[in-house]
């Protein structure tokens, strides 16, 4: 039995496990119960996801995101589902170790990956572990509105498939408004860039979202473009694991009169409200955001989970990491507040 008495950090929580899912021979869910104190704290969007804090001999613990593969919608309780990386730390420690009633540390919902209206058209591509969110916004989608929903979903074979039967039942229910279409490698190869355009043009007007392996989702993106998706429809979301400490506290920033004296200032735009920020040169925005007590939303601080995108409308930043972002992102002005440190004297962010 796993079960941590009480939490790392201020932002962490004690859930209990409410069920253990095996989906799959690699795959198992959690599903978690939220102490009633912090159900607010958990209320999350389709397609965010969860940092557990999985213990470890050698260093303490590490980090890991799972996506929420549950709806908020649909489902009573958040469930996170978890595939074995081969040679992997935390996978195999969720699937060999956690049993029903232990108690887990975890850090509250996060995450971009989410689609802006449910009402939308939907084209979905998710591979192996990369279906948790894509699950999520689709059973989403298909409870709040009347949108057309396609799930591209590729896996090894059919014992591979996540969520398959849950799948079979959802199609049944919503013929008109759900279809899916499974790509098994034991069956067709790998899926091309030339396959998925094909899969993709009929429903181009769609909005896309993509998450699976690297070479997988390079595929889907060249696919997307051959079939004509425009950039700023296309979202993806890229499963890493973190190698930092996001439970860790933030230590209270410390200045010199020096630093005082040549800081930027931030006018920062955050859930509607404006504020206007001293931003010293060696202090990422986050950080100096934290330091002030604003709720910025954040995850690892790494530049790789992209909880703490933002965009610039003025002035300039640079940044260590530009994780998740690609070129196109930061064209359009979008940064990683975790990463960001002034460059201009002035700069304006909008969360
Ligand atoms: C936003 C996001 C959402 C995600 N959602 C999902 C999801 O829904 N489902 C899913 O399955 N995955 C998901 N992932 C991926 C997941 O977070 C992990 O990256 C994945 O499970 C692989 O982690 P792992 O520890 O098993 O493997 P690895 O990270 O490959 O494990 C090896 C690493 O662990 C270290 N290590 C090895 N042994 C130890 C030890 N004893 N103590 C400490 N460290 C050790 C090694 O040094 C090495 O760095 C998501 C990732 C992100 C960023």
């Amino acid at each position: 039995m796993t079960t941590v008495e009480a939490p790392q950090s201020s932002r962490s929580v004690l859930v209990t496990v409410a069920d253990v899912v095996a989906e799959t021979a690699d795959a198992c869910s959690l599903v978690f119960e939220i102490p009633e104190d912090v159900e607010d704290r958990f209320a999350y969007r389709p397609g965010q996801f969860l940092t557990l804090r999985i213990p470890s001999e050698r260093t303490g613990s590490v980090a890991r995101c799972y996506s929420l593969a549950s709806s908020p919608h649909t489902d009573d309780a958040p469930k996170v589902t978890v595939k074995r990386t081969a040679d992997g730390y935390g996978s195999n420690w969720v699937c060999d170790n956690v049993s029903v009633g232990d108690r887990l540390e975890v850090l509250p919902p996060s995450g971009l990956f989410t689609p802006p209206d449910l009402a939308e058209n939907l084209l979905l591509f998710a591979a192996g572990s990369g279906i948790t969110p894509v699950m999520s916004i689709l059973k989403s989608a298909l409870d709040q509105g009347s949108a057309h929903v396609v799930l591209v979903y590729a896996n090894r074979d059919e014992k591979s498939v996540i969520f398959a039967e849950e799948l079979r039942r959802l199609a049944a229910a919503e013929p008109e408004r759900l279809t899916v279409i499974h790509l098994l490698e034991s069956v067709q190869g790998l899926p091309t860039a030339r396959t998925l355009a094909g899969l993709a043009r009929p429903f181009a007007s769609h909005r896309a979202f993509l998450c699976g392996p690297g070479p997988f989702m390079a595929a889907v993106h060249e696919g997307l473009a051959a079939a004509g998706l425009p950039k700023d429809r296309v979202h993806a979301e890229v499963f890493t694991s973190l190698s930092g400490d996001p439970f860790a506290d933030v230590e209270p920033i410390e200045l010199s009169a020096e630093e005082e004296a040549g800081a930027a200032t931030a006018f920062v735009e955050l859930d509607g409200e404006n504020h206007e920020l001293t931003w010293p040169r060696s202090q990422t925005l986050v950080d100096i955001m934290l330091a002030r007590g604003l709720e910025v939303p954040y995850s690892c601080r790494e530049g790789e989970c992209g909880s703490c995108a933002c965009t610039v409308t003025f002035g300039e930043v640079e940044m260590d990491n530009t994780g998740m972002l690609d070129a196109d992102d930061i064209a359009a002005g979008y940064i990683l507040g975790c990463q960001a440190r002034p460059v201009t004297d002035a700069v304006k962010i909008e969360f």
